[in-house]
């Protein structure tokens, strides 16, 4: 019989790779928790005009990628494509709003969209999001970039750049379109069949079209930037000096719209400097709350793709610590594990072994290949004399411990 796979564009996160993943999401939980934020489990599937409204008609999230289905009784459902539009549903209909002015919120968690599977382009991935509600100051947008800037340093992730833009709002948007229809019009035969639906309903659209001909047609386009209304260009300009005084390395991208609809004001991604691929976007969406038949309250937030993430961890960092490999040679001290086992899970020391009858040599290969730095040797001699041996597999080093001593010295060890 055949074997059932995976479907196209969705993986399975193996064991091998856990551990990466692991620390790129406690990464990111610890840090927004420092900066105040709170947790929230938004659900997987849900109304489909959540996103309809929230990410908008014309977008190719909505137009092509969602997975939809009606459930028995005939409602329109969807796979949640991204983040925002739930969190935002939820700030409304649980009214979050009520309880402070500020409300910081992060979510992590399985988006779906189906995309063209290539690589580092998922139907099934992960995001961390963060969304901050009720703050209208630039101070909030460069909250974020620090909050993300710190995240990647700390994951070691460093060639990389944050492209920053400004929208301005609605009537910025309207100005600069309107300056931009005649141009577009003029030289509609130079774009793509995508795009020339894009200048009829969504031309901002355009700056994400990657066709060549579409590309080189816009970069002669002006800059949105140069369009914004005084309140707008006051708040980038100050968001823009914020971002210096952190020092943090940017590039200001006049064609950065992102593929989202719901977008005021700030916009900006974080890219690999090498393959310009993004790890993470965001902005603010001032209207979208109001749009959404909530109170007027303006918002800001990013989402991180994890899986882009994951392959830039260095494995070396991935060395395990924090477990100790019980070697347990011979019957006598097979028997004795579950005791120094005991002792382990009630001060919360980690371990592994597999109870095989082997020599030591082969059991510190078996070892090597698990990562773990630090194993316990238990054999007849050891027990006879109330000790047990750790071994530092990096360093080669060993020393006996006695048996009341196992669990601090091993935290001690743990520790540097
Ligand atoms: P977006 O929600 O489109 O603003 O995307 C935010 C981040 O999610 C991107 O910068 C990517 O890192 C990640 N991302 C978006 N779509 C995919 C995908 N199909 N597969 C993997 N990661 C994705």
């Amino acid at each position: 019989m055949e074997i059932i796979t995976r479907l196209r564009g969705i993986k399975d996160i193996l064991p091998d790779e856990i551990e990466k993943w692991k620390k790129i999401e406690q990464t990111f939980i610890e840090i927004s928790e420092l900066f105040g934020f709170k947790e929230i489990r938004i659900p997987i599937i849900e109304n489909k005009f959540i996103f309809v409204k929230g990410i908008g008609t014309n977008t190719d999230i909505v137009m092509k990628e969602m997975y939809e289905f009606k459930d028995k009784k005939g409602r329109e459902i969807a796979l949640r494509p991204e983040g925002t539009a739930s969190v935002v549903r939820a700030f409304i209909e649980n009214k979050m709003y009520m309880k402070q002015k500020i409300t910081k919120l992060y979510y992590y968690g399985p988006m779906f969209r189906y995309d063209r599977p290539q690589k580092g382009r998922y139907r099934q991935f992960y995001q961390f999001g963060v969304e901050i509600f009720g703050g209208k100051s630039p101070y909030f947008d460069a909250e974020l970039i620090n909050l993300l800037n710190i995240a990647f340093d700390k994951l070691g992730i460093r060639e990389i750049i944050f492209l920053l833009n400004s929208l301005g709002c609605e009537n910025c948007k309207d100005n600069y379109i309107k300056k931009i229809k005649g141009h577009l019009e003029s030289n509609i035969n130079k774009f793509c069949n995508d795009c020339k639906v894009r200048i009829e309903k969504n031309p901002l659209r355009i700056f994400d079209c990657k066709n060549i001909s579409c590309k080189k047609t816009v970069e002669k386009l002006p800059s949105i930037i140069d369009f914004l209304c005084n309140e707008c260009k006051e708040h980038f300009e100050k968001f823009i000096k914020l971002i210096e005084k952190f020092g943090i390395e940017y590039k200001i991208d006049p064609k950065l719209v992102r593929g989202i609809d719901y977008y005021t004001r700030t916009v900006f991604e974080v890219n690999f400097k090498n393959d310009e691929i993004a790890i993470a976007g965001g902005g603010r969406y001032d209207n979208l709350v109001r749009d959404m038949s909530g109170p007027d309250i303006p918002a800001v937030g990013f989402a991180v793709g994890i899986d882009r993430i994951v392959p830039l961890i260095c494995d070396d960092k991935m060395i395990k610590n924090d477990v100790v490999f019980l070697v347990l040679l011979g019957e006598n001290a097979r028997k004795k594990s579950f005791e120094i086992m005991k002792n382990l899970i009630e001060n919360k020391i980690k371990f592994e072994t597999d109870y095989e009858d082997r020599s030591l040599s082969e059991y510190l290969r078996v070892v090597n290949k698990t990562g773990i730095r630090w194993c316990m040797i238990l054999g007849d001699n050891e027990i006879e004399k109330g000790v047990v041996i750790l071994k530092d597999m990096q360093t080669g080093k060993q020393e006996l411990i006695e048996n009341n001593e196992i669990v601090n010295k091993i935290k001690e060890r743990i520790k540097c």
